[in-house]
């Protein structure tokens, strides 16, 4: 693979540090979590509200969903960017959503701390291409059908602009099975360690496209060494606009922290 800038050294890994203490690789387990989309006004304010109490420090919420469909809800632009952002401000929380658009960049960026790249946008080498000039931290979803190799290539892509401030993000692949959403490959955690210096966290939401398998399945992320997991979580996930069956209600957000605590410790057991 022709890794320059992202490889493995050998030396030290990559730290994106977010400001106010908030730093994601290393040592640190990020949890990201917040709603799959932007709705409303409440709807992200009781999220960050309730996120922020058990101490997540970075909220999610897509203002340009990237849909199916062209009927349904496509998110609220640029307005669901500000009402991320004044949600994550009242509460002391950074924000992440995703970008498809070149031609979006420059307005968002002064409403996220971090880009995210969507799954379906992973070779969209434009994009990458665009989002490497900013000074700004990326988060990369693997592509629903992406080799690992295409998707280290397409994070060297983004740092050979100049950004090597990136986060590399498993949600699952298209396999021959239905019963999930797609298949959590949870395979590429220590393989992603191995090959490149970045942070690798997961999302099991969209990973299984379940709720009943986050929990497990972040406490697979925490014991294979995942630097992090990304969540969906909504007031009221079975009025969500998007990805409800797969979005935790907060009470059910608490019991997976709390596994994330426990899995923690035992690791730290297991590695002292
Ligand atoms: C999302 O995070 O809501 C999303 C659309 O994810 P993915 O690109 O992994 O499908
Ligand atoms: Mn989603």
């Amino acid at each position: 693979m022709d890794m320059f800038i992202i490889k493995n050294d050998g030396n030290s890994r990559k730290i994106i540090d977010l400001g106010d203490g908030i730093r994601i690789g290393e040592r640190e387990f990020t949890i990201i979590s917040g709603p799959c989309a932007v709705e409303n006004e409440e709807q992200i304010e009781l999220a960050a509200e309730a996120l922020s109490s058990m101490g997540i420090k970075i909220l999610r919420g897509g203002a340009f969903k990237p849909r199916t469909s062209p009927y349904t809800f496509q998110g609220l632009g640029l307005e669901g960017l500000r009402l991320l952002k004044n949600a994550g401000k009242r509460h002391n929380m950074k924000v992440i959503s995703e970008v498809m658009d070149p031609r979006d960049l420059e307005a968002s960026y002064d409403y996220v701390d971090i880009f995210q790249i969507g799954s379906r946008n992973m070779q969209n080498y434009t994009l990458l291409k665009e989002v490497g000039k900013f000074n700004k931290p990326v988060l990369l979803k693997r592509g629903m059908a992406a080799t690992i190799e295409e998707w280290v290539m397409a994070a060297e892509y983004i740092a050979s602009e100049g950004n090597d401030k990136i986060i590399l993000c498993e949600r699952g692949i298209r396999t021959f099975e239905e019963y999930t959403r797609n298949t959590l490959d949870l395979t590429v955690v220590p393989i992603i360690k191995e090959l490149t210096n970045l942070p690798i966290i997961v999302d099991p939401s969209h990973g299984t496209g379940r709720k009943e398998l986050i929990r497990p399945l972040t406490r697979a992320s925490v014991a294979i060494g995942a630097d992090g997991v990304m969540i969906e979580a909504h007031p009221n996930p079975c009025e969500a606009l998007s990805d409800g069956k797969q979005s935790l209600n907060f009470e059910e957000m608490r019991a997976v922290l709390s596994d994330i605590e426990a899995i923690k410790n035992c690791m730290d057991n297991l590695n002292s």
